[in-house]
């Protein structure tokens, strides 16, 4: 099957602004001197702590667990010793049990942490059970524990696998240094995760703006039949999973549905090399690549960072702050990202970058009243209508927004970004989401 720069109706062009870190090697941060892992940093149920203050603790060791089935454990990212278990502020917003410790900057590996042996001995149930027990979540931001994603009920027949290495969110680069560094392991985690969920066929999507990506994933994978490449029109947001599916299967994902309805599984670049290193080297999720990016920064980098440490941590690294910013600061990128009001937060498993911009890039444009212009209803790649959404939102008129399916708004920002009036489009649909959805819990 010959697939080229495939796309799906909707969506804006926006500047990548990836020129600053796009050709930068990945570097492995500074050892931190302190942690505050998060108990809940996934999405489904907390973990409860397994140490205690006063407790020494490995790298890799588990620190949190939970019988939930959706959840996902914790494990240490330094050796040290556990000083408290205290509610912190994270930085997708709420405040959460978090285990604190003390490295001793020896980075001593749990000994539990030995390679799983090869692929082709372990079954898909032996799979699904490391990949759960390394915690891996998903770390394109959403959080959802892979072991759950990779395990449909048997009604739903699944016959491909996608990778999202679209990577379409403004500033970030990880997932293409990943593709361009290490892409021998993306297509093991691919080959893993085919095996797990019994697919014969994994897509890897790329934009084109990554020809040096496309080329190393191609080369990894020319002795695959099973595995391909497709390359993806740039465009914002392609690596929605559900735009991605659109795009290079054709198919649409029913309102309110999940990609399993259309027999695909999506999983994202930084997961999958999360997923070849658990089996492969039986290594838990306790680190991940962080693009530390923006104008206001004064060295960009990709750095290795170990999910705790502090974001001021890995702020200074990258030569702190540039004269007159920060403007603002995000976890993620510009589009999707989550505003930061202090950086004692902790990296998590869903930090794929930290930005920051300067005062004049901050500034917020003055807003004004719409003039029907329809462009939002133009971009909208779930072929919504924010005007209206928007609209009913601010009148609190929720019953209409649900009416307009409001919840199947992916918050991609996409109708916000071509306002000409700057409407506070996608913050007052999330609004009417969260308010839907409390008000679905309250009369259930
Ligand atoms: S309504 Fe939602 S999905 Fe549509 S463009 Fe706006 S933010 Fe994106
Ligand atoms: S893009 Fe803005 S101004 Fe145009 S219709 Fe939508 S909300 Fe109104």
């Amino acid at each position: 099957m010959k697939l080229r720069d495939l796309t799906f109706k909707g969506g804006v062009a926006v500047s990548d602004n990836k020129g600053l870190t796009n050709h930068l090697s990945i570097e492995s941060a500074e050892e931190p001197s302190i942690v505050m892992i998060p108990l809940h940093q996934h999405t489904g149920a907390p973990c409860e702590p397994v140490v205690k203050a006063g407790d020494e603790v490995k790298v890799g060791q588990v620190i949190g667990q939970s019988q939930a089935f959706v959840s996902a454990p914790v494990h240490s990212s330094v050796s040290g010793t556990v000083k408290e278990i205290a509610s912190m502020a994270i930085p997708t917003g709420p405040t959460v049990d978090c285990v604190v410790i003390e490295s001793d900057g020896k980075n001593t590996m749990d000994k539990s942490i030995r390679p799983n042996g090869k692929l082709e001995d372990l079954s898909p149930e032996e799979l699904i059970q490391i990949i759960k027990e390394a915690g891996i979540t998903g770390m394109g931001g959403a959080g959802f524990p892979a072991h759950v994603k990779f395990s449909p009920p048997a009604e739903k027949k699944i016959d491909t696998i996608l990778i999202d290495g679209a990577e379409c969110e403004p500033y970030l680069t990880a997932d293409h240094r990943l593709m361009v560094e290490e892409p021998e392991k993306i297509i093991y985690g691919l080959k893993v995760i085919m095996k797990a969920v019994g697919v014969d066929r994994g897509i890897i999507g790329i934009e084109t703006n990554k020809p040096d990506a496309i080329k190393a994933l191609k080369e990894a994978s020319k002795d695959e039949e099973n595995i391909s490449i497709a390359t993806l029109k740039v465009k914002y947001p392609q690596g929605d999973e559900k735009r991605l599916i659109d795009a290079i299967l054709g198919r649409q994902v029913p309102s309110g549905g999940l990609p399993m309805d259309v027999g695909a599984v999506v999983s994202n670049i930084s997961t999958t090399r999360a997923i070849a290193e658990a089996v492969m080297e039986g290594k838990p999720l306790y680190e991940r690549v962080v693009t530390v990016t923006g104008r206001g920064i004064k060295n960009p980098k990709n750095l290795v960072v170990k999910i705790g440490t502090p974001f001021k941590d890995v702020i200074q690294q990258c030569g702190g702050f540039n004269e007159g910013a920060p403007g603002k600061i995000v976890m993620g990128g510009p589009m999707m990202g989550i505003s930061q009001y202090s950086i004692d937060v902790p990296v998590i498993k869903g930090t794929g970058g930290i930005l920051v911009m300067t005062e004049e890039e901050a500034k917020p444009e003055p807003m004004h009243p719409c003039i029907r212009c329809g462009k939002c209803i133009e971009v909208c790649p779930v072929h919504l209508q924010p005007l209206y959404l928007s609209s009913y939102s601010l009148k609190g008129d929720f019953d209409r927004a649900e009416a307009l399916h409001a919840l199947d708004c992916v918050e991609c920002g996409a109708c916000s970004f071509q306002c000409p009036s700057k409407r506070p489009l996608v913050e007052s649909i999330r609004l009417a989401k969260r308010e839907i959805i409390a008000n679905r819990k309250k009369t259930n």
